[in-house]
């Protein structure tokens, strides 16, 4: 006997690991250069010079007993000091190494600070905008939460907060963001997150209890632009639990490593802190991999070169757009989230293969109609790929724009 929401979660992949899978079965049958996978959000970029660095020097100066042991469970406490003390310079932050817990990414740090958050069999709820990470409904529900997609607004993928204020309800234990944005690249601006803010701290105050924010932000640094900011969530509301990763900022993701901040201003932080260790706990998340706990320490702030996803981002925006293709402009993160020139993006995702051209549909990320198109890949794959997209826009008869 197993149980069957797990079995049923494991006998099942994710529709990205899917067509990731499939790609690679692809390119042992017609050879890799052939295939255009645009499928998943691995980096191709190298983690930067600093990671090599530290990992050399931490190997030379640390007892291997040490370094290779169990760290506290929530984190080595230099380590999360020294993480503090940056996001304190960088940001202004309010928040101490004992603010911190270390994690496996940020997939690690939002299941745990759902299950910090949720009491199973209370009704309660967990928000998110659309389109999503779709992991949050699996991390929301194995929590013991309902989750809750909200649609935002058309076409900007921003919140519409005339639904979120028609979902809000006493029993919503948290709202989650995400931004820089998985999928659609949407940066959100410090005016979206005052509102958001002030929201949610009028509802609070209505209810008589706190309404988390969690934000989840393995790409708070993958921004193109100068004028383009993140702001800091916590220095705009008080409940809020930043769930960080370095998968995308230092091209880590295998290394598994990222942190929870808890704001200390939150209104029980003690006690928030307290259920993020226990969650941490119950769920196996203790003692974050030690070299990297380091390592993260050393190199936080720092990020592996993006000007390459910022070349291949204008490159691939102008080139679709021009094709006629329809896209909300992307400042951030390594996503095109793109409308499906037919309704069904399955069917458009489908019709792409002809071409080998990989990508994965919208309705994963509860945004039907739309197709997410990661372009952290080369920039040679863009180039040859671009010629595959018109002869797919011509099968469309899209109109391309001068
Ligand atoms: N959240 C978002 C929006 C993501 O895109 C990802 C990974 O792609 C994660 C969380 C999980 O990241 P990690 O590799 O750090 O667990």
């Amino acid at each position: 006997m197993v149980n069957e929401k797990m079995y049923a979660l494991g006998s099942k992949r994710s529709a990205i690991r899917e067509i990731f899978e499939y790609a690679k079965k692809r390119a042992a049958e017609i050879g890799r250069e052939n295939v255009f996978d645009f499928s998943i959000g691995n980096p191709s970029v190298p983690a930067p010079a600093c990671v090599d660095e530290a990992i050399e020097h931490i190997l030379q100066e640390t007892p291997s007993v040490e370094l290779h042991g169990y760290t506290s469970a929530q984190g080595d406490k230099n380590c999360r000091d020294r993480i503090a003390e940056n996001l304190r310079s960088r940001f202004g932050a309010d928040i101490s190494g004992d603010d911190l817990y270390l994690t496996c990414g940020a997939a690690a740090s939002l299941t745990v600070s759902m299950h910090a958050l949720v009491t199973p069999g209370t009704g309660a709820e967990i928000l998110a905008f659309a389109p999503y990470f779709a992991e949050y409904k699996v991390f929301a529900e194995s929590a013991g939460a309902r989750f809750t997609p909200l649609p935002t607004e058309d076409g900007t993928f921003l919140p519409d907060f005339s639904v979120l204020e028609k979902a809000m309800n006493p029993a919503v234990a948290a709202v989650v963001v995400n931004s820089p944005n998985n999928p659609s690249g949407v940066v959100y601006k410090e005016e979206t997150i005052e509102r958001l803010a002030a929201f949610l701290r009028a509802r609070e105050k209505e209810y008589g209890h706190p309404v988390y924010l969690i934000t989840d932000e393995p790409y708070r640094e993958l921004v193109y632009d100068e004028k383009t900011k993140v702001p800091f969530v916590p220095n705009y509301y008080d409940d809020t639990l930043v769930c960080y990763s370095y998968s995308k900022s230092l091209s880590l993701p295998g290394e598994r490593i990222g942190y929870i901040a808890v704001s200390p201003r939150a209104a029980d932080a003690k006690a928030v802190y307290a259920a993020v260790c226990g969650a941490g706990r119950a769920l196996g998340f203790v003692c974050a991999p030690s070299l990297f706990q380091r390592v993260a320490a050393e190199c936080d702030g720092k990020t592996s070169d993006l000007s390459v996803y910022k070349r291949n981002r204008d490159r691939l925006y102008n080139g679709l757009t021009s094709l006629g293709y329809t896209c909300v402009y992307p400042d951030g993160a390594f996503y095109l989230f793109v409308k499906s020139p037919e309704p069904d993006a399955n069917a458009f995702c489908e019709r792409a293969r002809k071409y080998e051209l990989l990508f994965v549909s919208g309705d994963d990320f509860g945004c039907p109609g739309y197709v997410r198109i990661a372009y952290c890949v080369s920039a040679e794959q863009i180039g040859r790929a671009l010629p595959l997209f018109k002869a797919l826009a011509a099968e469309y008869s899209l109109p391309p724009k001068p």
